[in-house]
């Protein structure tokens, strides 16, 4: 199983501006499929910059009808089912995306969602599939109807993903057990802003939920201005739990058993671009950082 950044900007300036990608991230091989979640803007770009493939997607998961969540929802959609001539896959979402909420989406047109299953995902439902289980997660955002989820494999693995939330105090119960916890993390320090965390948010949700590795994303202007990587330090020294702050092209390795032994790499750019540069020099800067200092550090509390 690879859990692969295709971008980790998020909020209106990262991405008009791309300071950093947009492209949300994939999980591949979770039970021999692989998904596409919150596939913003310039996704479909992304997958090719970064080796991937489009047309080897079995799912792709829409969170809520915000462009930096679905602008290349529809073009992958039909990468998953050949152009629109194959009935595949599985399109997973909020209510907002299928069928739009008051003044929100709908982000996906009936014509795209013809081919594959469907699935509105709200808090708490699950849905059983012979290689899923998926269940949607409580948020408190701008699109009310926006949804996070917590997947789970056939061995019990479970990553969960908060996507665009504020911290609230039940927020922990819907990521309960999980092995890797991905969040929405917009602002640095104590900086949250209405309908998102920031990382003293985060860091209290990871000792609430206490999942074996925690990575954050979605990075906005004044987080990247006081840089990811040493609020991600900073958590990981506070909570214990080993925290990574995602890259553009980062690829984790999941080690199902040790989550928190899960190598990290960056993938190679096909293309050459400043932020192929951007990704490998913090690479560079998290292979010096104690994160990535000595492997056998992992499971020690700090
Ligand atoms: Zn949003």
């Amino acid at each position: 199983m690879k859990i692969k950044f295709l971008g980790t900007g998020g909020g209106r300036f990262a991405s008009i501006s791309q300071k950093r990608m947009t492209g949300g991230f994939r999980i591949d091989n979770f039970d021999g499929k692989n998904y596409h979640v919150d596939p913003g803007p310039g996704a479909l770009v992304r997958t090719y910059q970064f080796g991937l493939n489009p047309a080897d997607l079995d799912g792709i998961f829409v969170s809520h009808s915000h462009t930096d969540h679905y602008n290349d929802a529809e073009i992958l959609i039909e990468a998953m089912t050949k152009g629109m001539t194959k009935n595949n896959g599985i399109i997973m979402g909020s209510q907002s995306v299928f069928e739009g909420f008051e003044s929100w989406g709908p982000a996906i047109s009936k014509y795209h969602r013809a081919n594959s299953k469907n699935l509105i995902l709200t808090a708490n439902k699950s849905k059983k599939f012979p290689f899923l289980t998926i269940k949607g997660t409580k948020t408190m955002h701008g699109d009310p109807t926006c949804v996070g989820f917590q997947i789970e494999n056939k061995n019990g693995f479970k990553i969960s993903y908060t996507s665009d939330t504020k911290y609230f105090d039940t927020l922990h119960k819907y990521h309960k057990g999980a092995d890797i916890l991905i969040a929405s993390v917009l602002r640095h320090g104590s900086k949250s802003i209405s309908g998102h965390m920031c990382s003293d948010n985060f860091a209290k949700l990871i000792q609430e939920v206490n999942p074996k590795l925690a990575i954050m994303t979605h990075f906005g202007f004044k987080m990247l201005a006081a840089n990811p990587i040493e609020e991600a330090k900073r958590i990981y020294k506070d909570t214990g739990v080993r925290t990574l702050a995602a890259f553009d092209g980062m690829l984790v390795n999941v080690n199902e058993n040790h989550p928190e032994k899960s190598g990290m790499t960056h993938l190679k750019s096909k293309f050459y671009s400043k932020k192929s540069e951007d990704s490998k020099n913090n690479y560079k800067q998290y292979k010096k950082s104690n994160n990535y200092k000595n492997n056998s550090n992992f499971n020690k509390k700090v």
